[in-house]
């Protein structure tokens, strides 16, 4: 399975993402998780991405770009991976789509999370207080979900054209989205 694992922040992707890669045997990719990772231990690619993260928006699309695709060269993905956070917009996803190419595979499914918006900022400002990321606070969490209605939604529509769109109710307990997911992608 090469998969990407859409939907707003706060909608779950990081936790499913590692349940599913559980369950097909494929590594989860978080590029978030990479870049935070790349904060803490202060490398010129942490340095790059840290004032973006902070401010909500995206990285760049030439740093996270490059990031992805040394990411996707390594040999635990020769059998498949689970992309969660990226693509974030559509020039991501023709990047991704090329790089994919380079290697002779194509992505075959994209799932979307779907969840209330309402919701999913009431689920971060939580999480601001069990985990303390830095980009978990109220401005910061209202820019991320404004950047993800401008720039990443209209991922669901270019997938949707593809074929490949799985959209699957991100709302309700961990195990049962679990399922939900899993069902869906077993009955493509
Ligand atoms: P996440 O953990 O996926 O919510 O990502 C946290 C932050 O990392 C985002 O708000 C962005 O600043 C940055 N980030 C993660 N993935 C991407 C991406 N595909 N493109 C640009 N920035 C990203």
């Amino acid at each position: 399975m090469r998969a990407v694992l859409l939907g707003p922040p706060g909608a779950g992707k990081g936790t499913q993402a590692v349940r599913l890669a559980e369950r097909y045997s494929i590594p989860a990719i978080s590029t978030g998780d990479i870049f935070r990772a790349n904060v803490s231990g202060d490398t010129e690619l942490g340095r790059q991405a840290k004032e973006f993260m902070n401010a909500g928006a995206l990285v760049p699309d030439e740093v996270t770009n490059a990031m992805v695709q040394d990411r996707l060269g390594q040999p635990d993905v020769a059998n498949g991976f689970l992309l969660d956070g990226y693509p974030r917009n559509p020039d991501q996803a023709v990047v991704l789509d090329l790089m994919l190419g380079e290697q002779g595979v194509s992505l075959d499914t994209a799932i979307e999370l779907t969840v209330d918006f309402d919701a999913v900022t009431e689920r971060l400002l939580m999480r601001a207080t069990l985990e303390g990321r830095s980009d978990d606070t109220e401005p910061v969490i209202r820019k991320r979900l404004e950047v993800y209605s401008t720039s990443t939604a209209p991922l669901t529509a270019f997938y949707e054209g593809r074929g490949l769109l799985l959209q699957v109710d991100g709302l309700g307990d961990m195990d049962e989205v679990t399922q939900r997911i899993i069902s869906a992608i077993d009955h493509r």
